[in-house]
């Protein structure tokens, strides 16, 4: 067991001698003899004492009242008085301390080490007390935070349906009302437009409840053994074919494995998410490319395109749900796509992180233990 650490300040040497050797011999340490109330600051903050022994009138500009207080509130360390001064006003401004004892000259050794036990025991209490005190408040501020940040996604979401909501509703009331005068393009143009919001509506509840179940754990990542280089190599192939010519997606492979033990159906909604942002902001077609690569412990997997990229100041918020950089225009997007992949990325004990520059790429990296 580590002995308690005792400081003593004491300015008259031979007292100070004799309680050195009375609180060794009863178990404790004393790492040093203080004969000032500067001194005792000093030392406290040099040798982190459990406890603080303190006589009250001592050599120097500083008493042990006025130094107990500082040892107090700089250091938090329990400070007991062992003094010859018992009148009323010094005892007013020891309580002004909160001192954890109060021993009158000449102690008794019993006296001595009760006082000293019981100062300790209060310590451990009352610093268990502040312990819980901070982590309900810290769990308090987590949860007022959570709830916040709740009712935000709540007022986004909310607004997010309003524009589709609007093509729809208008679409419909004219429909009602000039469907007969309207030439045949034209209601079809309006169905078109109805039928597109209404999809888009779909898509964003999608989203927001795979975003709910994710944050609340319903989704479960269930790996298995996988040949990753097969899947990427087919997935490839679909959005090249969605993708259309503008756009070349190169695929390549460093390292020799195929095999890696991961939830097949979240690796899809991953890289389709990533590759499907590459070739959305770039609007001007160019190079997409994924990288496959194995690592010591990860598997690696890198998007990279020639898109509009990401301007630094929207770069910070961008894996939190309904946030756009401010250079999409009039690019299609609800900003729920990447806060999805980073729930699934964790989910798999992952990492994800990215570099753009505007004007030039975007390159996303998704670590993933192996
Ligand atoms: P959706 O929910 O339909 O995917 P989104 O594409 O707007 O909508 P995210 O995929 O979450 O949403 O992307 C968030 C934002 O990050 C985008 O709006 C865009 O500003 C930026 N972003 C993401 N990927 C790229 C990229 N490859 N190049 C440039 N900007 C990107
Ligand atoms: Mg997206």
């Amino acid at each position: 067991m580590v002995p308690i650490k005792i400081l003593v300040v004491e300015d008259e040497q031979l007292v100070a001698d004799d309680l050195r050797e009375t609180l060794e011999y009863l178990g404790y340490l004393v790492p040093a003899l203080a004969a000032t109330g500067e001194d005792a600051i000093v030392m406290v903050e040099a040798l982190q004492p459990d406890l603080v022994l303190m006589d009250i009138r001592l050599a120097g500009e500083m008493d042990g009242i006025e130094a107990s207080f500082k040892i107090r509130s700089r250091f938090n360390i329990p400070v007991v008085y062992l003094t010859a001064n018992a009148d009323r006003a010094t005892l007013e401004r020891v309580k002004a301390t909160q001192p954890f004892g109060y021993i009158l000259k000449p102690f008794d050794e019993k006296i001595l080490s009760t006082t000293i036990e019981i100062a300790l025991g209060r310590y451990q209490a009352e610093f268990e007390i502040q312990k819980a005190l901070s982590i309900a408040q810290a769990d308090k501020q987590i949860a007022q935070f959570q709830s916040q940040l709740k009712s935000q996604y709540l007022y986004m979401a909310a607004h997010e349906f309003r524009n589709p909501l609007t093509t729809i509703r208008l679409g419909s009331e004219i429909l009602k009302h000039y469907s007969n005068q309207l030439p045949k393009e034209k209601i079809q143009k309006h169905i078109d437009r109805i039928q597109s919001a209404t999809d888009s509506l779909t898509d964003l509840l999608n989203d927001i409840l795979t975003l709910g179940q994710a944050e609340s754990g319903i989704i479960q990542c269930n790996p298995a053994p996988m040949d990753v280089v097969t899947f990427c190599e087919e997935q490839i192939e679909t959005l090249q074919l969605v993708a259309g010519e503008k756009y070349e997606i190169q695929f390549s492979v460093i390292g020799n494995q195929r095999i890696a033990y991961l939830d097949e159906k979240l690796l899809w909604h991953l890289l389709n998410n990533l590759l499907s942002n590459a070739i959305k902001y770039s609007p001007k077609g160019g190079i997409i490319s994924l990288t496959l690569s194995w690592e010591e412990k990860n598997i690696c997997f890198q998007v990279q395109d020639q898109g509009i990229g990401i301007p630094k100041e929207s770069q910070a918020k961008l894996f939190e749900p309904f946030q756009r950089a401010r250079n999409v225009a009039n690019i299609p997007g609800t900003g729920l796509g990447l806060a999805i992949v980073k729930q699934w990325v964790e989910m798999h004990g992952g990492t994800i992180s990215f570099e753009s520059e505007v004007c030039r790429g975007t390159t996303f990296v998704v670590r993933l233990p192996l």
